[in-house]
């Protein structure tokens, strides 16, 4: 799966079910065996007593796929091998309505509770067992299941799935559990002018009578009940049939326009090549068919030769170079699981880091190996890293390993950690053992466990073999342990030359951990010579003997290749020399190194945000880099936060953020008057966040009346317009509704009006966002909420505060983590005072928060720390 997000929505009317048939379960068990609880999550303990039953399960499922947003019919048959027959059996299913089922073929009194069916034991028998299910089930509206949309435009119902983590039980009876692996075989009938996509492509389509066609797809490979999936809808089909795997690729027929075909055929085909070839594994799965799905979540999925991906991926404009980049690693990353993690594949959740840290890496290795997109790796380097970094210096912090006890957890898991920093410990293990052992180990790898489940300790345990070396220390150090180390080096001259080279390891935050780092560090002399030299760091201080007798250096930047995970920190001597020197680094590694450097000591407290914004003035101009470029500029924007906010909080004049505004503004302006269309991009969105006033408005207006932009940057335009209170405005998204008539228009419209100054406009959406009969698609939602509380309007923000918590707490009672987590993300507002901390820590003491909300909470609470560190900095 690519990207972070979210966690599940338990359903009340499951709950209340549950706990009518929560006593008849205890009935239904033997005395000493612990009766399943009855939740919409299953555990690990659950997980392992029923794979040390159960053995060699086939599938084979009917749907029977309505048009409308009613129930689907199913009908699904399990073969199994059974070894224990003297216990309740359960079968996975959430929600939906069984009407019968039969255990070797005699129907059975077997109770279905709102989360699983319990086949009693005396319908059981040792050995090959049979179960077959009848039922009905609702499609879902939140992405996961099967996922129901109508498209705006043509009024056509567009299907797809989602089974990661635990949702193929929302769709299939079964043993919903990735040490599981089964075969499937399935059968759907649906409208006659549909597709139907699974993992398989189909044997026969025949015709079902009263418009519908029945399509039959043979058997598939072994692999993991999470993987599997079922797409359907009037999709349009792009075939590439002259390559070695036969290739497809489906959209909207409204969203088919946008699509780059054959550049996604191209990226694609370029991946088997790669990985075919770097994993000494040729594809197993016979096809690869790709989807772009609407409403989706994620991403995109891995489901085995049926990955879906968000349409964002495919923007409704010519795309840029980043854009045709951040597709091709989002492809590639689809393809490396198809390896890792749908061949061989984890036993349990608790290595879903391991499969999501190796597709991000593989993900950007093979788009910089094998596609035109080289600078993919120092993209990861200069933008997605970050994100791990962003996460590892919270406090809510954990170690790349975490303990998965169920299934309800495992979305929460999910973040910067599991994904970034566990890639950028991928890169250092690479480093540390040499990149051919690593490649070797991982071709020795897909041989041993290929169509099997294999944990960390295998995976460590191969690649340990190929490198002669006991890795258990290693993963200790670097996987059991939470937080980022900061390296410093403290050198030591004479006479121009060094006498003296250590480097000392601050214990990483949160766990204390010191850890093993192999690294390079650049040293520049005074006249401007460059070197670089390889570093190993073991312990709190390691002396680096190779270094001694190099030319005095004016200036270290350590991991100058970005091999390690670490904070780099520089002494005032080295920030001074930087504020003169920026300019002469190149390399756009080396240039994110040490602006992640200085941001971070903003975040700190150690480095005055305005300070940092005076350097982006004088550089951000000049870089060309898109991917350093966005990064820096983001930071840009959480500084002049912080000067934003200082009136707020020392009643000091807003003349000196309102200077900055301007002149941001001013430089984003001129910086999107580039040719360069990845460039352009993004000074556009920074120019449209800083803008204001008669002139920016009449520069958006002209906009708006020209041809140059697309249709959603005119939507951005119209939005600005509404946030600053333009006279017209509603001119203005009247024009646009008419020319844009999409979904993506009608969200566009949506997300513009939240940004009115207003609070009554605010107030509707709070309503809407913790109304339980909405019907509006989560990531609809999503995008509103992440829009209508902009920073300019903070006053507003903190007038509302009370309205925010009372929607806050309804969607605690209406158990709906995901889109509380993303409410309190988007809206709940930083005070930046000293109580702001055991203000928002409190709220997370809340009775009955999921994780995720918990999580964030936390973050909002320590946000307040850092935004008081940041102001005393200022004063
Ligand atoms: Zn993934």
């Amino acid at each position: 799966m690519t990207s972070t997000l979210l966690r599940r929505l338990p359903l009340l009317a499951g709950l209340t079910t549950a706990l009518l048939l929560g006593a008849c379960s205890q009935n239904t068990v033997n005395p000493g065996v612990e009766p399943r609880e009855a939740a919409p999550y299953l555990t690990r303990v659950e997980a392992a007593s029923r794979a040390a039953r159960v053995s060699n399960v086939h599938y084979q499922m009917h749907l029977d796929l309505p048009a409308d947003n009613v129930p689907f019919s199913g009908r699904t048959v399990i073969d199994f091998d059974l070894s224990d027959a003297s216990a309740p059996l359960t079968l996975d299913l959430v929600d939906g309505t069984v009407s019968e089922v039969k255990v070797n073929g005699t129907v059975v009194d077997a109770p279905h509770n709102g989360f699983f069916i319990t086949l009693p034991a005396s319908s059981l028998r040792k050995g090959a067992q049979q179960v077959e299910i009848t039922y009905t089930h609702p499609y879902r509206r939140d992405g996961q299941g099967l996922h129901w949309s109508k498209d705006a435009e043509d009024g056509e119902t567009y299907l797809f799935t989602q089974f990661e983590d635990y949702h193929f039980n929302k769709v299939f009876p079964g043993f919903d559990q990735p040490d599981l692996k089964a075969t499937y075989r399935m059968t759907v009938t649906a409208p006659a002018h549909w597709q139907v996509i699974t993992a398989k492509r189909e044997s026969a389509v025949e015709d079902a009578g009263e418009g519908r066609k029945l399509w039959t797809f043979p058997q598939t490979q072994l692999f993991s009940t999470y993987i599997f999936s079922i797409h359907a809808g009037p999709y349009k089909v792009w075939e590439d049939n002259d390559f070695r795997v036969p290739l497809r690729l489906f959209a909207r027929q409204s969203y088919a326009q946008y699509v780059d075909v054959d550049d996604w055929f191209k990226v694609t085909r370029q991946g088997f090549d790669f990985f075919d070839n770097y994993f000494e594994y040729a594809y197993p799965f016979g096809k690869y068919d790709q989807l772009l799905v609407p409403d989706f979540v994620f991403g995109a999925m891995e489901n085995v030769g049926a990955v879906t991906f968000t349409e964002r991926l495919q923007p409704r404009r010519e795309k840029t170079r980043a854009d045709r980049q951040r597709m091709a690693v989002v492809v590639m990353h689809e393809l490396a699981h198809h390896w890792f993690g749908n061949l061989v594949t984890m036993k349990w959740w608790d290595d879903i880091w391991l499969n999501e840290s190796f597709a991000d890496l593989m993900g950007n290795f093979a788009t910089a190996e094998a596609t035109e997109y080289t600078e993919a790796m120092q993209s990861f380097s200069t933008s997605r890293k970050s994100w791990g970094y962003a996460e590892d210096q919270w406090n809510t912090t954990h170690p790349i390993v975490q303990d998965i006890p169920n299934t309800e957890v495992v979305m929460a898991s999910i973040d910067g950690i599991t994904y970034a920093k566990g890639a950028a410990t991928l890169i250092q293990l690479k480093h540390l053992i040499g990149a051919d052992t690593f490649q070797k180990a991982l071709a020795l790898h897909f041989d041993r466990y290929a169509w099997k489940n294999a944990n960390l300790n295998d995976f460590l345990g191969t690649l340990g073999e190929a490198a002669g070396r006991d890795l258990s220390g290693w993963s200790e150090q670097w996987l059991q342990q939470s937080g980022t180390n900061a390296l410093k080096a403290d050198v030591q001259c004479d006479n121009g030359v060094v006498t003296s080279f250590v480097v000392n390891q601050s214990p990483a935050n949160v766990s204390g951990a010191l850890r093993e780092h192999k690294l390079d560090a650049l040293l520049i002399s005074t006249e401007g010579a460059r070197s670089l030299v390889d570093i190993q760091v073991t312990g709190e201080n390691s002396a680096q003997e190779q270094v001694r007798g190099y030319d005095c250096p004016a200036f270290v930047l350590l991991n100058a290749s970005d091999y390690t995970f670490a904070r780099i920190l520089f002494d005032d001597t080295s920030v001074n020399y930087l504020a003169n020197h920026l300019a002469d680094f190149t390399d756009p590694v080396q240039k994110g190194l040490i602006w992640r450097a200085l941001w971070e000591s903003v975040i700190d407290g150690e480095l005055a945000a305005t300070r940092f914004i005076d350097l982006g003035l004088k550089y951000l101009p000049k870089e060309n880099d898109p991917a350093l470029l966005g990064t820096v500029a983001r930071n840009v924007q959480g500084a002049y936060s912080y000067v934003f906010l200082r009136p707020f909080v020392r009643e000091f004049g807003p003349e000196q953020a309102e200077a900055y505004r301007a002149k941001l503004a001013a430089m984003a302006w001129a910086g999107f008057q580039t040719d360069d269309p990845a460039l352009k991009r993004i000074w556009f969105g920074q120019w449209t966040d800083y803008a204001k006033g008669i002139a920016d408005q009449k520069r958006a207006t002209q906009l708006l009346a020209g041809q140059t932009l697309g249709t959603d940057d005119r939507w951005t335009l119209a939005g600005m317009l509404v946030r600053t209170g333009h006279k017209d405005a509603e001119l203005w998204l009247e024009k646009l509704s008419q020319q844009d008539s999409s979904d993506k228009g009608k969200l566009n419209r949506l997300a513009a009006e939240s940004q009115a100054p207003d609070k009554a406009v605010k107030q509707r959406w709070l309503t809407e966002v913790s109304n339980p009969d909405t019907t509006y698609a989560y990531t609809d939602l999503r995008t509103i909420l992440f829009s209508m509380m902009p920073l300019e309007q903070h006053a507003l923000n903190l007038e509302l505060e009370q309205d925010i918590l009372v929607a806050f707490h309804a969607l605690t009672n209406a158990q709906q983590p995901a889109l509380q987590a993303t409410l309190a993300g988007a809206l709940l507002p930083r005070h930046c005072k000293a109580e702001g901390e055991s203000h928002y820590l409190a709220l997370a003491e809340t009775q009955g928060l999921a994780g995720t909300v918990t999580k964030v909470l936390k973050k909002t609470a320590q946000a307040e720390t850092r935004c008081v560190a940041a102001q005393a900095k200022l004063d």
